[in-house]
């Protein structure tokens, strides 16, 4: 679909959703960007704390920028007409549910919004993968790995060093 198409029925339905819920209270809607990207394998995403200076990606996100209270909601170029509406209010619901301060992920926090915004809340709108959650890694970018589960690595990962440089590993939820 044409970019500049997507990105405004998209930006319809939240201003649909701003109108229905009380969201306003939680997230100023000016601080919702909607992106395009030609993702291949992912149809969304809700990033949190962050803004882009572009509207339109090729392939890749890249260029953001840390900005507290800010969200970004990424749709892929290739949603077809139908699924704009609904991967929206899924992505929507992630950052409505981090503005409240709940954990972020497919939890009972963001499955309630999910559900409340008329959207599928068994999570199948957003990845083809398995739900990695946590990931576990060198905080000088060696390497790093995602989970599924929290595993003692993920739980303990200050006990585990890189052995690559030698630094102090780190984890954390993913999004
Ligand atoms: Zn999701
Ligand atoms: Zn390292």
């Amino acid at each position: 679909m044409d970019k500049e198409r997507l990105k405004t029925i998209a930006e319809l339905e939240i201003d649909k959703l701003y109108e229905e819920f009380d969201i306003e209270e939680e997230i100023p809607r000016d601080n919702i960007q909607v992106v395009t990207v030609g993702w291949k394998c992912r149809l969304g995403q809700c990033l949190y704390d962050a803004m882009f200076f572009q509207e339109h990606f090729d392939s890749k996100l890249y260029g953001r920028i840390q900005e507290e209270g800010m969200y970004v909601i990424a749709l892929a170029q290739r949603l077809p007409a139908k699924e704009v509406t609904m991967t929206t209010r899924h992505e929507l619901a992630h950052a409505v549910v981090h503005a409240m301060g709940y954990p972020s992920g497919h939890n009972v926090y963001w499955k309630r919004m999910a559900k409340a915004f008329g959207t599928n809340p068994r999570a199948k709108n957003s990845r083809a993968e398995p739900e990695y959650k946590y990931w576990y890694g060198c905080p000088n970018g060696c390497w790093k790995k995602k989970y599924i589960r929290k595993v003692d690595r993920v739980r303990n990962a200050s006990e585990y060093t890189c052995g690559s440089c030698g630094s102090t590993c780190e984890s954390g939820e993913l999004e």
